[in-house]
């Protein structure tokens, strides 16, 4: 008798515990089908965008408010003309309208300004008279964008900008925050090194609110109230850069009250050359350490702490599909060598059950270009013709097919960042018609090698939607890179390579421990500045930022709240809002605190309205 329960006890337990296993199963594939599912619907919407990218009024979207920023610049100036293209640019992710007045020829018309950005600092290029003084003194905002000279019209307005004693510029060193002009990021410091300015020594009377200062002390950035409106200065010439646009939309953003600009609200994360055929061999660290030739080592120490990083962090890896790393750039290009397709199914369903996305960076990474000096300077083949390009494009497509039938890739990655403008992209488009998102590089390439973007979706369809920051670990100058961004778009976009970690300069020479600890310290550290940020993948995220860029919305000022009308409204759209005020009640939209006097708006329908109290 007593054995028998046992028995039936037993048979309950492996019944129980097969019951178990086959729900898992279940639960495993059913985020697969989900993904996929997904796919499905992203290929839809994909045609959609198509057809409003080629409808006449697609940049009708382009301004939200009836502010008219004017920007003012010399024509004849090259360094004014820069820092007058770079804040046209950044404020047109505003949507602001902006109307460029070039000081050679023309003169501000100050009444039909709500603000004026100054792109030069020849104040003597000004009107005679005082029309900028009064204009701010009458409630207008005004942001003197680079270094004042000192000249006649300087010494005539100095005190009103709230300077009491200046002397000849100097290069001033580094930048220390002392206030939140990059959004959660007061009290930065960053060094010379990164960023240094030609500056006037100058000191401030105890109306002006210094916002930025050297690390040698002298104030880089401060705002001052004159009559019933603000200056903002800038004493430096470093807004030109693409890295410093957050400065841009913070200064823009307390220069007048209560300021509304929308945001793309993305944190995204590429692993670039993965799944990949991952080299053979043994490491002499790796294996001193682990015991494991690499392909082990990736799998079972790796792959593992990777996700266990998004799982704790909150992101969601894109990863980018290399088939090869022969070199061959002629066709046929069928099932290489040493192409490891047990590898893409096994990583690939991984990455997607963890809510990624498989993105393609090639069949090769031969970049899909034809300049000899970048090849050579690359140590890569060119191709011979757009032709043999598109025959390795259809070439990974089948096989990323072979392994996941029921799905698209959508997303590229250009190996090296690197890509032809007349050549590959045209291959890309005409052999993977799907391909929507093209992910390369934002910042500035003095080499001018590089597919640089920006954010937006080019008239022929295909999203630009570029990375910002690179590696397993911050240095100063991508935590610079990064709070400009974040503060000025709102994007967080992110690649590494797996191998990045035996490569003396990305991996440092530590071990996987000590580089792991540094990739776990920043993704903590980008989490609790940002924790309001959606973690996405590439191409839901180009999905979102084109809805941000079509939709068109029109936001009004009362006295005591702001209104908006979304035209056609999809889904939700994220804005930040900067104000000294109390937020009262809100319709159709949530506000949520992400720093002092800085909030996340979130619009949920077609009318919204945001109540400002106190
Ligand atoms: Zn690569």
């Amino acid at each position: 008798m007593q054995k028998e329960v046992g028995f039936r006890r037993n048979v309950y337990l492996i019944m129980l515990t097969i019951l178990g296993l086959a729900v898992l199963i279940q639960v495993a594939r059913s985020q697969l089908v989900l993904q996929f599912k997904h796919n499905d619907e992203h290929l839809k919407e994909r045609a959609a965008i198509m057809a409003r990218a080629a409808a006449p009024d697609s940049q009708a979207a382009g301004v939200m408010t009836d502010e008219l920023f004017c920007l003012a610049y010399l024509g004849d100036d090259p360094p004014s003309v820069e820092l007058k293209e770079n804040t046209a640019r950044t404020l047109s992710y505003l949507k602001r309208q902006v109307q460029e007045v070039d000081l050679n020829t023309d003169v501000i018309d100050y009444k039909a300004c709500t603000a004026v950005l100054l792109a030069t600092g020849e104040l003597d290029a000004l009107e005679s008279g005082a029309g900028l003084e009064e204009f701010v003194h009458h409630g207008g905002a005004a942001f003197l964008m680079t270094t004042p000279v000192i000249g006649d019209r300087f010494h005539q307005m100095y005190r009103k900008l709230g300077i009491i004693e200046f002397e000849y510029p100097v290069l001033s060193k580094g930048v220390r925050l002392l206030s939140n002009v990059l959004i959660a990021e007061k009290g930065l410091e960053v060094g010379e090194e990164i960023v240094s300015n030609v500056s006037n020594p100058v000191e401030l009377d105890a109306e002006s609110t210094k916002l930025i200062e050297s690390e040698d002390g002298i104030p880089l950035m401060w705002k001052r109230q004159y009559g019933a409106g603000n200056f903002i200065v800038y004493n430096g010439d470093k807004l030109h850069l693409k890295n410093s646009r957050g400065l841009v939309v913070g200064g823009v953003s307390m220069m007048q009250p209560d300021f509304l600009y929308p945001i793309f609200n993305s944190k995204i994360f590429y692993i670039d050359d993965f799944p990949s055929p991952i080299a053979k061999g043994i490491h002499p660290a790796i294996y001193q350490q682990y015991g494991m030739e690499l392909p082990t080592f990736f799998q079972d120490i790796w792959w593992p702490d990777m996700l266990k990083a998004a799982r704790l962090y909150n992101v969601k890896y894109t990863a980018a599909v290399i088939q090869s790393y022969n070199d061959e750039v002629n066709p046929p290009f069928r099932d290489p060598v040493d192409q490891e397709w047990h590898q893409l199914v096994s990583y690939g369903r991984e990455v997607v059950k963890s809510g990624g996305e498989i993105a393609i960076h090639g069949y090769n990474h031969q970049s899909l270009q034809t300049n000899k000096a970048i090849a050579d300077y690359l140590g890569y083949q060119i191709w011979n013709s757009q032709e043999d390009m598109e025959e390795s494009i259809k070439e990974v497509n089948r096989y990323i097919k072979t392994a996941f039938p029921n799905f698209t890739p959508m997303s590229y990655v250009p190996p090296s960042n690197v890509l032809g403008r007349e050549d590959g992209r045209e291959a890309l488009k005409k052999a993977w018609p799907e391909m929507s998102v093209i992910a390369s590089l934002y910042d500035t390439d003095y080499e001018g090698r590089a597919y640089v973007q920006e954010f937006e979706l080019s008239k022929d369809g295909i999203i630009e939607m570029p990375r910002v920051t690179s590696g397993y670990f911050e240095t100063p100058y991508t935590r610079w890179l990064e709070a400009n961004t974040i503060t000025s778009v709102g994007v967080f976009s992110h690649f590494l390579h797996p191998d990045d970690l035996l490569d003396h300069a990305r991996g440092r020479d530590q071990t996987w421990e000590k580089l792991y600890q540094d990739f776990s310290d920043y993704l903590e550290r980008l989490h609790r500045t940002y924790p309001w940020m959606r973690d996405i993948t590439s191409t839901e995220a180009g999905f979102d930022m084109v809805n941000v860029l079509q939709t068109k919305v029109s936001v009004t000022k009362e006295p005591q709240r702001i209104k908006g009308v979304v035209d056609q409204y999809k889904q939700p759209l994220y804005y930040v809002l900067r104000t000294e005020r109390k937020i009262a009640v809100q319709e159709n939209c949530t506000v949520q605190k992400i720093d002092e006097n800085v909030y996340l708006v979130t619009v949920t329908g077609s009318t919204f309205s945001i109540g400002l109290g106190g």
